[in-house]
Order: C-alpha cells, then structure tokens, then sequence
C-alpha cells in the first residue's frame, strides 16, 4: 500500500489506544495503513468530549470550559476562577510530557499559557482547542482504565496506584502494580468487585468506596456509550480527600456511532476533521492526503488501488475518495466539491468500474457537477462497465473523452497535473 498516516487517527487495534499499551501503538502507527485502516476508524474523543459522558455517568469531574483562542481562555479562566490548568485538546495522550498542560494563576497567565499551547503540533495532532479546568492540589495520582481484551473476549479493568504521566513505564517495569479483573459483560462489573479493586489502592475506607463507585460508573460509561477503552489517567485524590476524574480519555466505536447521534455532543469534528466529517454526512469516505491528483472512484478497494497506481507511475494522491456503491448526481457534486477545494489538486482522475453503480448515473453525476462548480482542472475520466456505452456518449456530449483502461487514465491525469503544474 503507497500511502501512510503519520498520525494515529487510523489504526486497527484502538484498544492499543491507552496509556499503558501506548509503546504498541508507536509501533503500529509506523506501519502503512491497509483498507481495513480507513474503514475502520477508531474514535478517539478529545478529553473535553469524553469528561462530558463522564459526567453524563456520574463521574467527578472538574467544571472547565472548551475554547478555542487565548482570549477565551482568558476570560473561562476569569469566569472559573484562577488558578485554572490549561490543556490541548487532542487525540493523543502525553500531553503532559509533551508542554501541552500548563498552571496559569492570573487570567494575565492563562492567556499567555492559551497562546503557547494553541497550534502545538502534539503526537502529529494540531492543537486547535484547549480545555481549561479548575486547577486542583493533588495529592495522589491513580489509574483506572476499562478496555476490551481481544484475546480472552471480555471486558478488563485495570487499576494501579501509580498513575500519572508514568503509567507505561509502570506497565513496562513494575507490571505487578497493575491490577486486572475481568468483568462478565452480562452482568458488569460488580459493586463488590470494585470495592475489592478500590481497597487495593486505598487506606481509607472513604476513598476507597467513592473510587469503588467511580470504578463501576467507568463500566457503565464504556458499556453504555459503546466504546472499547474508557480511561482515567490521573484519577486523582485531592489534597481535601476527595477523588475526581482530572483526564478523560474515551475511543468510541466506529460500527455503533450510529446508535449516538453527534447531536449528544459525544464526538465533534476539530476544525482540521470538519472536511472528512462533512464528506461522511454525504455518504462519501474521504481521506487527505498531500498530494496532486484529485482522486473520484467508486469502492474503497478500487480507491486504493486507483492511489497505487498513480503512485507506482511516479505520481502522487491527493486523497482517498470512496464515492460508494450507487452513485446519486449529488454524491457526485459533493465530491467534485471537496476535490476542488483542495488547493494541491492539480488534475483530477475519475476511476469508475459500473458494477451496481451505473456508469450513465456517474457521467450525469460529473456533466451536472461540471455545469455547477466551476473549475479549470484538467480532468480525466475513466469509465467502464455497467451502462458504460451511454455514460460514455453523455460525456462526450460535454466534450469529455472517457478512457477505458485505468493506468492510461492516470498516466494521463499525472501528465497533465505536471503540464498545469503552477497554474493553480
Ligand atoms: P496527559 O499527559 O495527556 O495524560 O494529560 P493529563 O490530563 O493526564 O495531565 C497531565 C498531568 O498534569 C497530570 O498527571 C497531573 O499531574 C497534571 N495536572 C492535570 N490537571 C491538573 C490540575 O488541575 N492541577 C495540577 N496541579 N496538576 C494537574
Ligand atoms: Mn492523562
């Protein structure tokens, strides 16, 4: 496969996503991503979003503000009352380590700290929003995750008293400071089962029960959101006694998004995501990437094997687009919209093999594309299959010639970006 993710945004194993298998993910995030890599999308909520469904659940958490520039870190940190803890939104853990959570005692400070931290580039993730928090005195730093283990098909929970920014190397050196208990997905996890856990980590009979019962909210939360990791990393005892949740970390799954529409406030786009997300919303599966040629093409397969040739013939992807099985005019349009959007794009290659879809439906998708958006980009288009006699004669009504073989078609579509290259 030609085309790699530098960032962990797409990776096949989002249980690997927590903090204390986290050196795992480092390896498979280097690896070049398969089809399964795009389709299956691990949905990682930044922490603001997963605090939200703790609360929804009954977790303690601290009572911050979601913002976007250092001025409206200012005035949250004017509205909570300082000292306030600034932190970059992003899904990625490390944050800490990485300078991108920062103590401001004034709203002076606070606006400051915003101001470093936004634009951050943490784990190849761009921080674009922040979360400011009331700051807290810790006294002591726990961990408590819930994900699924693959190998035994069953819920795990883990707890350690050594949490913190830490965590891996406990896992790492000192695994028995880990605590694991399998739960029965039936039944949960169990009142007793999480007092048992908690008196693991606790003296005081207080803390403990209150983390006992922290520990079966985190059940229902990860069961009831349909999520494979819910993670608590520090979950914190403060320097009152109390015990509150100071991160949030959540990946939801792909497969069951449909069960909690976004209007929950569970999963919003960051500003750099709105762009895949809105192709979703039309039925189309995109994916940027930085290279030249605008890429149009029906079934992800054929996708990918449309980007391996442009890439064998020396040229480069602009991006993945999956127009999907039967193609409305409209999909069409929308596509040709976020291709030509897209300031890289130099040409753009239409690859269509019509089984289902119909390849007359495609060329009166593309011809009332072309009349709506316009655009000089050299297009090359090919198309061949179901209907393809009369996909081909509607093109070449609009002046366009189809090719039927696809590594003509990007050989072509590669002369022509390097011929216009500039242009644009
Ligand atoms: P991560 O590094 O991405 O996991 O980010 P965390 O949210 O876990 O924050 C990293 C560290 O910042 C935590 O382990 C705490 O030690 C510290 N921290 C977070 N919130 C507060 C706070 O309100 N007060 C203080 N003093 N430290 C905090
Ligand atoms: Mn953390």
């Amino acid at each position: 496969m030609g085309f790699r993710r530098s960032s962990e945004k797409y990776h096949l194993y989002d249980h690997c996503a927590c903090d204390i298998v986290n050196a795992d993910l480092e390896k498979l995030s280097s690896f070049d991503f398969s089809l399964t890599g795009i389709v299956w999308r691990a949905m990682k909520l930044e922490e603001f979003q997963a605090k939200k469904l703790f609360r929804k659940y009954g977790i303690p958490v601290p009572d911050g503000i979601m913002v976007t520039t250092a001025e409206e870190a200012r005035s949250a940190a004017e509205k909570i009352g300082c000292p306030v803890v600034i932190k970059a939104q992003v899904q990625a853990g490390g944050r800490g380590k990485a300078g991108g959570v920062k103590v401001a005692g004034t709203p002076a400070e606070a606006y400051i700290a915003a101001n470093s931290i936004l634009g951050m580039d943490i784990k190849g993730f761009k921080v674009e929003r922040l979360l400011v928090d009331p700051a807290v005195s810790i006294a002591g730093e726990y961990y408590v995750g819930i994900t699924i283990d693959r190998s035994k098909k069953l819920p795990v929970i883990m707890v350690s008293a050594s949490g913190g920014m830490d965590i891996e190397k406990v896992a790492a050196e000192t695994p028995e400071k880990i605590f694991f208990k399998e739960i029965n997905p039936e039944r949960g996890l169990r009142s007793f089962e999480a007092k048992r856990l908690a008196f693991r980590l606790f003296q005081s009979k207080k803390q403990a029960l209150s983390a006992a019962s922290i520990m079966v909210q985190l059940w229902e939360c990860i069961h009831g959101s349909d999520a494979s990791l819910a993670e608590i990393n520090p979950l914190a005892e403060l320097k009152d006694g109390s015990i509150v949740a100071l991160d949030a970390k959540i990946v939801l799954d792909d497969s069951a998004l449909f069960r909690h529409p976004v209007e929950e406030g569970q999963w919003l786009p960051s500003p750099s995501e709105e762009k895949e997300y809105n192709a979703k919303k039309h039925g189309l599966s995109y994916v940027q990437l930085e290279g030249e040629i605008g890429c149009m093409v029906n079934g992800a397969g054929l996708a990918m094997a449309t980007m391996d040739v442009i890439k064998h013939l020396g040229g480069t992807p602009a991006n993945f687009l999956d127009i999907g099985g039967s193609s409305s005019p409209e999909k069409v349009i929308h596509a040709m919209e976020l291709l030509v959007s897209d300031s890289n794009v130099k040409a753009v290659f239409i690859n269509v093999f019509g089984g289902i879809t119909r390849c007359d439906d495609v060329a009166r998708g593309l011809v009332a594309a072309l009349k709506e958006i316009q655009t000089d980009l050299p297009l090359v288009v090919r198309l061949t299959g179901t209907n393809e006699e009369e996909g081909i004669r509607i093109l070449s009504e609009y002046g366009i010639t189809a090719l039927k073989n696809m590594t003509e078609g990007a050989r072509e579509a590669i002369r022509l970006a390097r011929k216009e290259g500039g242009s644009r």
